[in-house]
C-alpha cells in the first residue's frame, strides 16, 4: 500500500496522536464541554459517536444526524478536528456532508465484509482520513482485508485501531489485547500506522493508563481515549471514560521510548537471539529426524504411533524440569504440544509410505 500521512497539520512527528471525546455525543452542552476541556489540555482531534451500534436493543443508539451539527460547532469554535463512527452508506454521506474530517469503522462493522465494502463504495471520490478498527473476533486477515477494500476505493489517508478482541469471559480486560495480532500487522503492512484503544480494551478508567504505555513500548503511533466530563453519568460505556483532566494526567505519564537509536549493546543482544533461535531451530530439525527413525522402527514392529504413557512422562517431567529452570510450566506444555504434534504427524506419514 502507497498511503499518505494521516499526521494532520499542528501534530508532532514521533508524538504519539491522540484522539479524544466522549463515547456518544449525548447532547449539544456535553459535546461543546468536553471538547472545551480536551481543547485546553491541547488535544487537537475530538471523537464522538453519533451512530451507536449496541448489543441490545432499547439502549441508548445515539443522538443521530443532529450530533452532527454539534461537531460541527466544535470545529467552528475551536477548530478542532472531529471525528465519527460510520458503518453504512448514508452515515458516510451524512458525516461527509457535515464536513467531519476523520471517518472510523466500529469493531462490529470490520467484522462483516459486506458492511466494509458499501463503506467503501460510498467513499470512493474522497481523500478524508479512515480509521479501521480491528474486526471483534481476532482474525487479522479480516482486519486486512477491511484495510484493502478501503485502499482500494481510493482512500490513501489509513489507520488501524487495535481495540482489543471479545472472548466469553471478561475477566481482566473487556476486550483481551492479543498484542501479537496488531504486532503482525505491522510486519505485514508496516506503512499503516497503528493507534490504540485502551478504552475499549480496558473497559475500566484504571486500565487506560498501562494499556496505552503498553501501546507505546510497543511502537504504536497514537492513542484514542474515551472521554467524558463526568464518566459515571455517561449514556454509554460508563466505566471506561475517563474525565479530560484524567486524560492530560494519564498522556503526560506516558513514557515514549526512542525507538529508532538503536545502541551497540541492544545490537549484540539481537544477536545473541538470533544465535540461540538458529540452536532450537537446529535441535527441532535433529529432533524430527529422531522421530522419523522411531516412526521407522514402529512401522517395522507393528507398534502404535502413539504411546500414551510415555507421552504423559514426556510431558510431566519436561515441566518439571522447565520450572526448575524458571519458565512457566503453561507455556513449556504447549511448546511441547506443538512439536509432538508435529512428531506424530511425520510419523504418520511414514507409517502410510508403502
Ligand atoms: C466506539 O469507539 O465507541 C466503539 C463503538 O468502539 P468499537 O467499535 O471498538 O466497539
Ligand atoms: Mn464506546
Amino acid at each position: 500500500m502507497e498511503l499518505q500521512s494521516i499526521l494532520l497539520p499542528g501534530m508532532v512527528p514521533g508524538r504519539p496522536l491522540v484522539i479524544a471525546g466522549p463515547c456518544s455525543a449525548e447532547t449539544e452542552e456535553q459535546v461543546m464541554e468536553t471538547a472545551r476541556q480536551l481543547h485546553g489540555f491541547g488535544i487537537r482531534i475530538f471523537r464522538a459517536g453519533i451512530w451507536k451500534p449496541r448489543t441490545k436493543p432499547g439502549s441508548f443508539e445515539g443522538v443521530g444526524k443532529e450530533g452532527l451539527l454539534w461537531l460541527k460547532r466544535v470545529k467552528e469554535k475551536l477548530g478542532m478536528y472531529v471525528a465519527t463512527e460510520v458503518a453504512n452508506t448514508r452515515h458516510v454521506h451524512d458525516a461527509l456532508a457535515a464536513g467531519v474530517d476523520i471517518l472510523w469503522i466500529g469493531a462490529r462493522t470490520t467484522a462483516n465484509p459486506f458492511a466494509v465494502q458499501e463503506i467503501a463504495d460510498a467513499l470512493e471520490g474522497t481523500d478524508i482520513p479512515v480509521l479501521i478498527k480491528n474486526p471483534v473476533n481476532p482474525d487479522l486477515d479480516l482486519w486486512i482485508g477491511a484495510l484493502e477494500r478501503i485502499y482500494n476505493a481510493g482512500v490513501r489517508k489509513i489507520a488501524a485501531i487495535h481495540r482489543g478482541f471479545s472472548s466469553y469471559d471478561e475477566k481482566i480486560y473487556r476486550n483481551l489485547p492479543f498484542w501479537h495480532i496488531p504486532i503482525e500487522l505491522r510486519r505485514l503492512m508496516p506503512e499503516v500506522p497503528i493507534l490504540c484503544d485502551p478504552s475499549h480494551i480496558g473497559g475500566k478508567r484504571e486500565l487506560v493508563g498501562p494499556i496505552s504505555q503498553q501501546a507505546m513500548d510497543l511502537n504504536f503511533d497514537g492513542l484514542i481515549v474515551e472521554t467524558h466530563p463526568n464518566p459515571d453519568k455517561a449514556w454509554s460505556d460508563t466505566k471506561q471514560q475517563v474525565t479530560p483532566e484524567m486524560l492530560n494526567s494519564i498522556l503526560n505519564a506516558l513514557v515514549i521510548r526512542d525507538t529508532h537509536q538503536t545502541t551497540e549493546s541492544l545490537t549484540a543482544l539481537r544477536r545473541q537471539i538470533d544465535e540461540c533461535d538458529n540452536h532450537l531451530l537446529e535441535l527441532l530439525a535433529r529432533r524430527m529426524r529422531i522421530s522419523e527413525e522411531i516412526g521407522q522402527y514402529k512401522k517395522e514392529h507393528n507398534m502404535a504411533i502413539l504411546q500414551e504413557q510415555r507421552y504423559d512422562e514426556i510431558i510431566q517431567n519436561r515441566i518439571a524440569q522447565a520450572e526448575q529452570m524458571g519458565m512457566k510450566g503453561d507455556f513449556i506444555k504447549t511448546v511441547l504440544m506443538a512439536i509432538h504434534e508435529e512428531s506424530v504427524r511425520h510419523q504418520m506419514e511414514i507409517m502410510n509410505k508403502l
